[in-house]
């Protein structure tokens, strides 16, 4: 009769549960606003090329972005880019990176952030992140909003000044060290300190004092410098998403001192939580270490691609850990990630070709369960291969299936790449697909000689070599 005129409920939607590092615990999600999250991600210092332990927590972020907006919520995401203000000793010593990085490579801040800001967001792409739904706002765009916030701090008497900068005075702060639940009796462990004139270990720099190697400076009330590096964190939170906001991510190594010291800025100046939901990812190790740049064990992107890994090996190499589980990296593993992924891709052609409909099912239930108790990306990837492999779910409940894991895994699966069509029947392995990879590379360069010494070594190790449309198709030599 009218069907227009009555409100419809909202419909519940389904739970989350996520371990939140300020309690310890799992925690069912509520947002603030029902039906929408806001999450901030703590993003690179934009001083040399990320390696592939920085996708983890770009990686990480975009899961759970995944997996809320698989259970209906929009979310508003931010990950800032960091091109002032972070020094070489974490803390407030030392020499600025990004300024460093201009140094060495003999150009100016701006050109070295901007070359690497724009290279990391590429990677991001090619490991199935979504950028496109996240804003990157750089710290130097934010200055005057940053110069406000530690004015605001001032007005509030949360401050001192020294001959090094303004400091926030971390004793005056109750709630100091909530994460972790380290307080502010103790030095945060991790934390190096060159107390100079410092009242407290804990304390730390909202504005820097300009020092003769900055070559990034802006006049403030305190004098010309640079703002501290916490501070551009809080900032673009409370600018971008307000307040408060749902969730803030990041790499384990930042909840203790840069995650704390955000917290104090941020409520010290509204008076309220500024954040619900602090969710850390763990390292990925590499012969029992970090991956890191001081440590000099770094593995880029590009470093798998050239050895014919696809970027979405890596993603899937990722998701085969909790993101709470430190993760060690070694090229069988990854070898045996891509092997994987191109055997899921094969299949998920097989029952898309096969299944024109999707269905539910009790496999798409369990798959979904997994994924909003906290990611268990590693259950919900095993539900995945079991139904593939079992013949109890119809076609079209596979499908269905397959549209859920597409959404939340973002491992292209509805739209696998051309290359796994060209090389389904065979199941090549990975250094012979980089060989067809590279003639086709030399093939759309016109270098046809190197195109012809690439067929000649496929022939030798066995595969016969045809051209289509798509590039080199190869077939197993039989007999
Ligand atoms: P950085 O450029 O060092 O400030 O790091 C940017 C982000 O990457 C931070 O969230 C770090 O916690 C994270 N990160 C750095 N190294 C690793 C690693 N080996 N594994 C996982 N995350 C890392
Ligand atoms: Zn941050």
């Amino acid at each position: 009769m009218w069907p227009f005129s009555r409100k419809k409920e909202a419909p519940a939607l389904p739970s989350v549960f996520f371990t939140n590092t300020l309690s310890g615990r799992k925690e069912r999600f509520i947002p603030h606003k029902a039906g929408t999250v806001s999450m901030y991600t703590c993003g690179p210092t934009v001083y040399s090329r990320q390696h592939i332990g920085n996708l983890r927590p770009g990686i990480v972020a975009d899961t759970i972005a995944r997996t809320l907006e698989g259970a209906g919520y929009r979310v508003r995401r931010v990950m800032n880019i960091t091109d002032v203000g972070h020094l070489t000793d974490d803390g407030d010593q030392g020499e600025d990176k990004v300024a460093k990085g201009a140094r060495l490579e003999k150009t100016t801040p701006e050109a070295i952030a901007k070359r690497y800001a724009l290279q990391f967001i590429a990677d991001l792409d090619e490991v199935g992140v979504r950028t496109e739904d996240i804003r990157f706002p750089r710290a130097t765009e934010y200055v005057k909003e940053q110069i406000a916030l530690a004015k605001t701090l001032e007005e509030k008497g949360f401050t001192y000044a020294t001959r090094d900068g303004l400091y926030f005075d971390t004793q005056k702060f109750s709630n100091y060290g909530a994460l972790g639940n380290v307080g502010h009796a103790e030095l945060l462990p991790g934390k190096r300190v060159a107390m100079g004139e410092k009242k407290s270990a804990n304390d730390f720099a909202l504005w820097r004092a300009a020092k003769p190697n900055d070559l990034q400076q802006w006049d403030s009330p305190w004098g010309t410098g640079n703002p501290g590096w916490h501070l551009e964190c809080s900032t673009m939170a409370r600018v971008l998403l307000g307040e408060q906001i749902d969730i803030h991510t990041g790499g384990e190594d930042l909840a203790m001192i840069h995650h704390n010291d955000e917290i104090a800025q941020s409520e010290a100046a509204s008076g309220r939580q500024f954040v619900r939901y602090w969710l850390h990812n763990a390292f990925l190790t590499m012969g029992g270490e970090k991956v890191s740049k001081s440590l000099g064990n770094v593995v880029y992107l590009s470093d798998l691609t050239e050895k014919g890994f696809h970027p979405l090996a890596l993603r899937y190499f990722f998701l085969q850990a909790h993101y709470r589980t430190p993760l060690s990296f070694g090229w069988d593993a990854l070898a045996a990630a891509d092997e994987a992924l191109r055997r899921l891709w094969t299949r998920a052609l097989e029952v898309i070709a096969e299944a024109k409909a999707s269905e539910g099912s009790e496999a798409r239930d369990r798959f979904l369960a997994h994924m909003r108790d906290d990611l268990a990306t590693p259950q919900a990837l095993s539900v995945l291969w079991e139904a593939l492999r079992s013949d109890e779910n119809t076609p079209e409940e596979l499908r269905g299936l397959l549209e859920v894991a597409d959404v939340h895994l973002g491992l292209s699966l509805l739209s696998p790449p051309k290359i796994v069509r060209k090389f389904a029947a065979e199941d090549a392995p990975v250094d012979i697909r980089a060989l067809a990879e590279a003639r086709d590379a030399a093939r759309a360069k016109k270098d046809f000689a190197e195109a012809d010494r690439l067929r000649e070594e496929l022939e030798t190790r066995g595969y016969r070599v045809e051209d289509s449309a798509e590039g080199t198709v190869l077939a197993k030599r039989r007999g």
